[in-house]
């Protein structure tokens, strides 16, 4: 079906990233929630069918670790991408509760399995894997947004800045800066997955802005220096997990399929894991996190562990 921003109202802002923002916003017509990304463009008239065209690939990505997707339309030069809304919002912002292995591995495996569905049945590789790209609901429902569907959409974007944290696998940041694009593969995805799955057990991005004189010294690190690990509290299967994935040579890199018969995943289809209890002392210790920075940073707020 068709939509158009006169059938919604609009409600908070739930976040921005380089490209534009993201609200939630009510759909008057089916009386449903969703967020509603705006993404600034650099194109001329021409190429907008071509994106809608692309587009239309994402009524296709139905699966259950994929956030839904329900339309696109234009307003002058901005693209409005309407998609589910996942009221516990991105992973990044739930980091530095605490991160138990059971929890971990069960965002893990949804990653890996959404990966693997945009792989093998659209042939998609996501390519912007990052815990900003990774929503979760109070349910405790994991799912994968932000895939790359629409090149000329990617090649439209009116690029505000470069982010300081980069998810790049060293192949890619190497070809980069030979101008060879072609080297992005599924592999590298799985690197950003690996650095991704880290990133939420450290509690921060493991290549910290701070440890580094310049971002050239951040890139360098990530192309010559060993992979970052999981800290020691982890298991050796998570660890072993974490390992197969940040392999410098992506021909190294576990496959999905290899990644799904690991004992880290494993273990995760043979247990139960309250997600919801999770999920709801994140959200508490983000609320606290938030609430002591407006006040200047009072009170330390509590964490899981
Ligand atoms: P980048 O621009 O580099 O991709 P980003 O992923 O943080 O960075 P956006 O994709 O614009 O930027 O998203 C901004 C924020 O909006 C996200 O960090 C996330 O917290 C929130 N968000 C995005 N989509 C949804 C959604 N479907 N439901 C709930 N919150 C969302
Ligand atoms: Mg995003």
């Amino acid at each position: 079906f068709n939509i158009n921003m006169s059938e919604f109202s609009l409600d908070e802002e739930l976040g921005r990233g380089n490209y534009g923002t993201v609200r939630k916003v009510w759909h008057k017509p089916t009386k449903v929630a969703m967020a509603m990304k705006e993404i600034r463009l650099e194109l001329d008239d021409s190429k907008l069918a071509g994106i809608i065209m692309e587009l239309d690939i994402l009524h296709r990505a139905c699966a259950p670790e994929i956030v839904d997707f329900y339309g696109a339309f234009f307003i002058e030069t901005c693209v409005y991408y309407c998609m589910e809304y996942m009221d516990a919002g991105s992973l990044d912002s739930l980091v530095g509760y605490g991160m138990p292995e059971d929890v971990l591995a069960r965002i893990t495996g949804a990653m890996v399995r959404g990966l693997r569905f945009l792989k093998d049945e659209l042939q998609i590789i996501h390519r912007d894997v990052k815990p900003t790209n990774v929503l979760i609901s109070k349910k405790g429902v994991v799912k994968l947004c932000d895939f790359g569907v629409s090149g000329q959409l990617e090649r439209s974007l009116a690029k505000t800045n470069i982010g300081c944290q980069s998810y790049m696998a060293p192949e890619r940041i190497k070809g980069e800066s030979q101008n060879n694009l072609g080297t992005y593969t599924v592999a590298s995805d799985v690197w950003s997955l690996g650095l991704s799955i880290v990133e939420l057990a450290m509690g921060k991005y493991p290549y910290p802005p701070e440890t580094y004189a310049n971002v050239f010294a951040q890139l360098t690190a990530i192309v010559h220096g060993p992979p970052p690990e999981l800290p020691d509290e982890y298991s050796e299967d998570a660890m072993d997990f974490t390992r197969q994935c940040l392999r410098k040579e992506p021909e190294m890199r576990y496959t999905y399929s290899q990644l799904l018969d690991h004992p880290f995943l494993v273990s995760d289809r043979e247990r139960d894991v309250d997600m919801v209890s999770w999920v709801s002392g994140a959200m508490e210790h983000r609320a606290a996190v938030r609430a002591a920075a407006a006040n200047g940073g009072a009170a330390a707020p509590a964490s899981a562990a």
